[in-house]
């Protein structure tokens, strides 16, 4: 079978993982928010944190001695991803990659700065495929039309989980617990990590 997981606060908990750039930027968690909103959200934009940098040298928020600084707490932060995975997560990659299923990790966003994640986290060794993209997950899931395999999808979000229904019909899908798992009407069930690692 092929499990298809999404990172962002499916495997990953991205609010906790946004509250340290938070403090590495200097902001509080409400300035944090409002200019995320402001560069990222309001422009229609995918988050990257050196994007995010620079509106603040511009802006006059972070001056260039601190950015030097940043620029060096942000990789070292990067380099501590892996202990922002949620430990039900971990339980269930572990179970799944030790039944011999394929596991596959697809996250939309930012290419630069997801990529900059993804290349940090160990438990990528557990994906026999990880894809980024910045358009949509269903073009880039095209390849999965002709599989004969089994298909299973876990992700937080409803809206992006349905779609990707739509375009693999015969995907078994589970919307994953979070800020995202109501983002659009649906009277499917929503699971905790937990709870999957019992049901799968
Ligand atoms: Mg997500």
């Amino acid at each position: 079978m092929i499990y298809i997981f999404d990172l962002d606060y499916t495997l990953l908990d991205a609010i906790e993982f946004k509250r340290g750039l938070a403090r590495i930027l200097g902001l509080s968690w409400e300035d944090w928010q409002a200019n995320y909103q402001k560069f990222f959200k309001d422009q229609n934009k995918n988050f990257n944190f050196y994007q995010m940098l620079n509106y603040l040298i511009r802006a006059e928020i972070v001056n260039q001695n601190q950015a030097v600084e940043i620029r060096h707490a942000v990789l070292k932060y990067l380099k501590t991803i892996d202990s922002f995975i949620f430990p039900a997560g971990l339980e269930l990659l572990k179970k799944l990659s030790k039944d011999k299923h394929t596991l596959m990790l697809v996250s939309f966003g930012d290419m630069v700065w997801q990529k900059s994640k993804i290349e940090n986290l160990k438990i990528k060794k557990f994906f026999a495929k990880v894809i980024i993209t910045d358009s949509n997950k269903s073009t880039a899931l095209m390849f999965l039309q002709n599989s004969t395999e089994e298909i299973v999808i876990i992700n937080d979000n409803a809206k992006e989980t349905f779609l990707l229904q739509e375009s693999i019909p015969r995907a078994k899908v589970y919307v994953t617990d979070g800020p995202y798992a109501h983002n659009v009407g649906h009277q499917e069930p929503v699971y905790t990590l937990a709870q999957l690692v019992k049901e799968i």
